[in-house]
């Protein structure tokens, strides 16, 4: 029997209801905050994914799926390999949103100089090539939105109030909801911090995990993420980016700081808090469902004001979040909060005789152009099976065609909830089921 590829998940039934459930709240809660959806390839140039979250990140490095047609493939093997393809031809799928939105601004022009902030999201699957796991899958599914034209705290802020709000509406309870926050500095500062913990950790290099020791010298912040408890000791005891911070960044976290209190928005800062992409600057945040650690964040983002002209553009600062379906159901699920979904409940008919099949045909046809949802049996069962089938389905009303009634003008209507049945005139059955 074929299987689906180790890592990915077929959507269907209510899990799918539910994803598309999710993307009806976040249309209409991002909309009243003036976010319009946008959707991106899902293959992108290699170089959108490098120039963007990096060449050091493991993500660029390990987990990138890459793509190529069967004919680019057996040229590359005569003509001796990737490095010999053009740009135009290292392609991949997309591991994470933003790069490719910030290349659709760039291409486009959707922040030209002076205008407004464009406020953009998407709901997407996402693909990146990790060992599958719970919580960890190959092909998952990503909703995020992206802000970019200004660098001001306030869009940082009520960017971070929206999500807190869309996690409320999808079900987590507001003291479920943990939100930490931390600045990672930008171009003036960063540097010399880099420089600092780099030489910190040279010093205790021989302690450090074989990941750690490599990413001492290219980008010494990702150990804050190591989950080894020795590179964890050694951490907690590293200096820390928030002394180091310059005024501008300074202020912009305080400013960041005091928006979210005037809102009302509780979160706790997180001086050890990295976001593993390199174009992340200033503002970072994550958010834990406490009682769900276990699958670790339900969602973060944060401020790449660097990353347009990363993508060839013009400096074009943004910020942005990005959360996981899957990984939010689990934590739904960790916290005992999955709801059933509502069906719809349809209008059932029946026959009584399988010569009506056509005459059944046409009346469906009739109420379903009145929008009502409308289901009929297929397979010739006997009547006591179709009030079965109906029953099964929710159905709301089952109306039963009988030859004898229908020679008489009338059909007879089942009210499945009260049990109650009567004649109906065929000719006023559209009107008694509005
Ligand atoms: P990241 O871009 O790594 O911060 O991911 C953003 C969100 O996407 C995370 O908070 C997770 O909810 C989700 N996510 C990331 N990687 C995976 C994966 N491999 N499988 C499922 N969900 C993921």
């Amino acid at each position: 029997m074929a299987q689906r590829v180790q890592g990915t998940e077929d959507l269907f039934g209510s899990y799918m209801q539910r994803w598309l459930e999710v993307q009806d709240l976040a249309r209409e809660l991002f909309g009243r905050y003036g976010y319009e959806a946008i959707e991106t390839p899902a293959i992108e140039q290699v170089d959108t994914f490098v120039h963007g979250i990096g060449e050091s990140s493991d993500v660029v490095r390990k987990e990138m799926f890459r793509v190529m047609s069967g004919a680019l493939l057996e040229r590359s093997f005569e003509e001796g390999g990737e490095q010999n393809l053009k740009a135009r031809q290292r392609l991949a799928l997309r591991p994470e949103g933003t790069a490719g939105i910030v290349r659709a601004v760039v291409e486009h022009d959707l922040v030209p100089q002076g205008a407004a902030p464009v406020k953009v999201y998407y709901a997407a699957p996402m693909f990146r090539g990790e060992r599958p796991q719970k919580g960890r899958l190959r092909q998952f599914h990503q909703l995020g939105v992206e802000a970019m034209g200004a660098p001001d705290a306030s869009l940082d802020a009520e960017l971070i109030v929206m999500l807190m709000e869309f996690f409320e509406a999808l079900g987590f309870p507001h003291e479920s909801l943990k939100l930490r926050i931390n600045s990672m500095g930008d171009d003036t500062c960063r540097p010399a911090y880099r420089d600092l913990l780099s030489e910190f950790l040279h010093t205790l290099e021989a302690e450090l995990c074989d990941d750690c020791r490599e990413r001492a010298n290219i980008n010494p912040l990702r150990c804050f993420d190591c989950k080894n408890e020795g590179c964890q000791t050694i951490m907690s005891e590293a200096p820390l980016l928030r002394e180091s911070l310059c005024d501008e960044c300074s202020a912009h976290y305080e400013e960041l700081k005091g928006y979210l209190d005037s809102a009302g928005v509780a979160y706790e800062e997180d001086p050890r808090l990295v976001r593993g992409l390199d174009y992340y600057m200033r503002t970072v945040f994550e958010i834990d469902a406490l009682g769900a650690e276990s699958v670790g964040a339900i969602g973060g983002g944060g401020r790449y004001d660097g990353l347009a002209e990363l993508e060839g553009g013009r400096h074009t600062p943004g910020v942005g979040f990005a959360l996981g379906f899957e990984r939010i159901e689990l934590a739904l699920a960790e916290l005992g909060l999955v709801r059933e979904q509502n069906k719809p409940a349809p209008i059932f008919i029946a026959l009584a005789a399988s010569d009506l099949k056509s005459e059944a045909f046409r009346l469906a046809q009739e109420l379903r152009a009145e929008k009502h949802y409308v289901e009929m049996d297929y397979q010739g069962r006997s009547l006591k099976s179709q009030f079965k089938l109906a029953d099964k389905l929710g159905a709301r009303y089952v109306i039963v065609l009988g030859p004898d009634e229908l020679a008489a003008g009338q059909v007879m209507l089942r009210d499945m909830k009260s049990h109650e049945q009567r004649s109906v005139m065929r000719s006023e059955l559209i009107h008694e089921l509005s």
